[in-house]
């Protein structure tokens, strides 16, 4: 058999060394908590907020324990309460519907399109069918940017307030606009397997300041409120302090210290991230019943992961596929599978969201291949695979077209 790819799809670059030394100095004074600061400090946690809010272009940023963490805060920010509808992506991962549920809100699907964003038609009549629902919890799942500027207009009309899921848009943007600055609120998370490493902890943005401010009390800032640098006016908290719940979901300096170096060379790990989608991109196309998933040229993208589709394959043929690719060392997820298997879990699996039957996104999931590109890969490595994933796929389609020509 032919050569066979080596390296692990799931090993991220280590942490650079001045985040390493930055993360030393954090244990040597040992103030890890966000508010232990010593006299004319500001902490580690207070300058990544300033300085992700400068890099996004929002007015206020917010550090917190994760990126569901910063989901559920950002849902209650935005004034969703308990037994309120929240409109979000059928096509998503599990801290999304998660988030929801968890401020006892009720998700409510929308279907997906084969660009892999949410479905802007379904979206207006959910709208129409969902009064009550003022909330857009909205997914760039995978890094695929719908385009913003119609569902703007669609959720501005009627009123819905729209907060997005960046964890996998964190350095993209949308006609030039960083994503996570097109809704009310915008969200991301710098869990291991996303844009920047601190193994968990997540970002919230916004240029509003009520909302701001209650995000900042329910990250349980107690009444510390005041140490932030990236935080709204303190006139701004007077009045919501006695009214809104501490969810103790803080940032510490220790992780913060290991971000804020990842911060800046984030435009550079980007382009070697997109150097390597480009490179598994042009191995597949024109690959015979492959579809590759052609990306605007409005959207700016961070190629973190790639997609695409064996579009109305039998589960027998992904399942082979699949099969033979890793055979060679090519791991690919599959969100066609009745179970769920590891991050690629399907909505109906979500049964504490009450999901209706989604055709149009059944008909996707059913077809659609997910593969990391973590930057441990060369772009060697990344043409290597593209071969691999053509060849075993090629195979498995000549033997069925074969075999339907002679029955
Ligand atoms: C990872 C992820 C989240 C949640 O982030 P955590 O930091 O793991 O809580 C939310 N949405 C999507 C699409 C994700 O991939």
């Amino acid at each position: 058999m032919s050569d066979r790819f080596e390296g692990s799809f799931t090993q991220q670059e280590p942490i650079p060394e001045d985040g390493i030394t930055a993360a030393l100095d954090v244990m040597r004074h040992g103030r890890l908590h966000r508010y232990n600061l010593a006299d004319g400090e500001a902490g580690d946690t207070a300058l990544l907020e300033e300085e992700f809010a400068a890099f996004t272009g929002a007015r206020y940023c917010l550090a917190v324990a994760s990126g569901g963490q910063a989901l559920s805060i950002a849902l209650r920010a935005a004034g969703v309460v308990p037994g309120d509808p929240v409109l979000t992506n059928a096509f998503t991962l599990a801290p999304v519907p998660g988030a929801i549920v968890a401020v006892g809100a009720r998700p409510v699907l929308v279907e997906t399109t084969e660009a892999l964003t949410i479905d802007l038609d379904d979206l207006s009549t959910q709208i129409a069918a969902t009064p009550a629902a003022r909330v857009l919890l909205l997914s760039h799942m995978r890094g695929h940017i719908c385009d913003m500027d119609r569902l703007m207009a669609i959720c501005d009309a009627a009123g819905v307030q729209v907060v997005e899921d960046c964890a996998h848009t964190m350095g993209a943007a949308w006609n030039r606009i960083s994503s996570g600055r097109h809704g009310l609120i915008g969200c991301y998370s710098t869990q291991t397997y996303k844009h920047m490493n601190s193994g968990e902890g997540g970002l919230i943005v916004s240029d509003n300041a009520p909302a701001m401010a209650r995000a900042t009390l329910l990250s349980g800032s107690y009444m510390l409120y005041d140490r932030h640098r990236a935080a709204p006016p303190q006139e701004v908290f007077n009045g919501l302090t006695l009214d809104t719940p501490n969810m103790s979901a803080r940032m510490d300096n220790l992780r913060a210290a290991i971000l804020r170096p990842q911060l800046v060379s984030l435009p550079e790990r980007v382009a070697a991230w997109n150097a390597r989608y480009a490179a598994v991109e042009e191995g597949l196309r024109n690959t015979p019943g492959l579809t590759v998933i052609e990306r605007p040229e409005v959207e700016s993208i961070v190629g973190s992961s790639i997609q695409f589709l064996l579009r109305d394959w039998s589960a027998a043929a992904v399942r082979e596929v699949v099969a033979r690719c890793s055979a060679r060392g090519v791991e690919l997820k599959w969100f066609g599978d009745e179970t769920p298997i590891a991050f690629t879990s399907r909505y109906d699996h979500w049964r504490y969201a009450t999901p209706r039957v989604l055709p149009r996104t059944d008909r996707i999931l059913a077809g659609l291949i997910d593969m990391r590109l973590p930057l441990t890969f060369s772009l060697d490595d990344c043409a290597l695979i593209a071969r691999i994933i053509r060849a075993e796929t090629s195979a498995v389609w000549q033997a069925r077209t074969a075999r339907s020509a002679s029955s």
